[in-house]
């Protein structure tokens, strides 16, 4: 959906509502859709309730099998698509996370009452009016969030849903009820048996959300930061800090504090070479110097310099490091002004490593402002090497 385009959005789902009802149908709005409405926030993505079941759904509109197993197809309408899908009972919670079983339901209150939290369980019909079966509304205006019944249970059923009450908080800076926060506490142990990755998730959403510190604040709070491996310290030193950084700070922060990076996270190859690497230059660097510049590029050295500004062991040096690495006389080996060819025709060697060693000894002289990058400079530095 068009991030963004709140009205056409709405006025979609309005019509997904009107199509299903023509045809018989029960159909509501559900969940965030109705909870940022109401709190006139911009939608991200509009959930439907049915007690249409997916096959019928697919023979009024067009539609994509996205979750045909629990239920949801993806209506796309215009521009946008909407989730619709079929009331159900969520069975016994196998594995803490997936429902072992989906079952569907005739009754919108029984598709209510698996729901995570009372703000996300809100329905509203077409013509705007909402159906609160669980005392969503009251929660809003509370700026509460709590599970809908006992929150032990709930996060028994399904350890996620911890992850998604700290979201929930930093994006609508709403405190957790305490009765729920004791659950939190009491069950965080739980959160070793979600896939890293589903939490990594939340963590990364939170983090990009406005109240990003008071989760973070909760997170310490509860010790849900000590079931989080390798972010232990990180969190504590990150609670204490005026502004929570954004993600790459973040992680880098807490592996640096921490020595290392927990294999148990899935980062993509990209990430966790990010993260290493620029805590290993925070850890070895104060300023970066022409020839770290070089060898680590300027992002790797901007975040390291970053991090260590906010562990309070430097100054930010963003502005100096950006023209020092714009001005560096070399920022490749592919802008040596002698070429690999040059460089064989000018010896009579075949290819070998020692290209790459003299390419390189070239560079640090350059980068150094002991040589020249211009061919005939190049040239002569080659051939006295090779005499010696
Ligand atoms: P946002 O899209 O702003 O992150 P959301 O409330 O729409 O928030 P989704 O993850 O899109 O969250 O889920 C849609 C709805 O599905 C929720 O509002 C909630 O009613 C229900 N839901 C999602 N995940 C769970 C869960 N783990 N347990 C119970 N209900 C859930
Ligand atoms: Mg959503």
């Amino acid at each position: 959906m068009k991030i963004g385009d709140y009205m056409s959005a709405l006025r979609g789902a309005k019509r997904v509502l009107l199509e299903l009802k023509r045809h018989g149908y029960e159909a509501y709005i559900v969940g965030g859709a109705v909870r940022d409405h109401l709190l006139k926030l911009p939608l991200t993505d509009v959930d439907i309730t049915t007690n249409a079941k997916p096959y019928q759904v697919a023979k009024l509109f067009k539609t994509k099998p996205t979750g045909v197993k629990y239920g949801t197809v993806t209506v796309m309408m215009s521009d946008d698509t909407y989730e619709v899908t079929t009331y159900r009972i969520d069975g016994t919670y196998v594995d803490t996370r997936h429902p072992e079983s989906v079952t569907y339901s005739d009754l919108v209150e029984e598709d209510v009452k698996r729901r995570d939290f009372r703000i996300n369980g809100l329905l509203m019909d077409e013509r705007e009016e909402i159906i609160d079966l669980v005392e969503g509304r009251q929660d809003i205006r509370d700026k509460i969030i709590r599970t809908i019944g006992d929150p032990l249970d709930r996060f028994n059923e399904d350890a996620l849903r911890i992850m998604r009450a700290f979201y929930f908080q930093a994006k609508l800076g709403f405190d957790i009820d305490q009765d729920t926060l004791s659950a939190i506490e009491a069950q965080r142990h739980l959160l070793e048996k979600i896939a890293m990755e589903r939490i990594m998730t939340e963590i990364i959403k939170l983090l990009k959300s406005t109240y990003a510190k008071r989760a973070i604040h909760a997170m310490v709070t509860t010790k849900v930061h000590t079931v989080l491996p390798g972010l232990e310290k990180g969190m504590i030193y990150i609670d204490g800090m005026q502004e929570v950084p954004f993600v790459d700070p973040f992680f880098t922060i807490c592996f640096t504090l921490h020595g290392s990076i927990p294999d148990a996270w899935p980062f993509s190859n990209k990430h966790r070479h990010r993260y290493q690497m620029a805590s290993q230059l925070a850890n070895q660097y104060e300023s970066f110097d022409a020839e770290a510049l070089y060898t680590y590029g300027v992002d790797l050295c901007l975040l390291a310099n970053k991090v260590n500004v906010m562990l309070k062991r430097a100054r930010n040096q963003r502005t100096q490091i950006e023209s020092d690495f714009q001005n560096l006389p070399i920022q490749s080996e592919l802008d040596l002004k002698l070429r690999a060819h040059d460089l064989m025709r000018l010896t009579g060697k075949k290819a070998g490593a020692w290209l790459k060693e003299i390419q390189k000894e070239m560079v640090l002289a350059i980068l150094n402002g002991r040589l020249e990058n211009k061919k005939e400079a190049l040239e002569q530095f080659v051939l006295e090497r090779i005499k010696t």
